[in-house]
């Protein structure tokens, strides 16, 4: 059986800052119910759900679950 040499691969802090970036980015845009704007806004952004129904048609036009 062969074995493969699995070497660690050092990755920069750039890179884990956009990775991070895009998981914010796909959570606000694909799931979010008024939690990011609750950190300003508080229980009044449950309420409202502004980016909510800013993306909601992005959200079912690309299959994301919304309501
Ligand atoms: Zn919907």
């Amino acid at each position: 059986m062969r074995q493969l040499a699995v070497t660690p691969v050092a990755v920069s802090p750039r890179v884990w800052l956009l990775l991070l970036l895009g998981l914010f980015g796909l959570f606000v845009l694909g799931f979010d119910q008024g939690q990011t704007l609750a950190l300003f806004q508080g229980e009044h952004a449950f309420d409202v759900n502004l980016i909510h129904e800013l993306v909601h048609d992005m959200r079912h036009a690309a299959g994301f679950p919304c309501h």
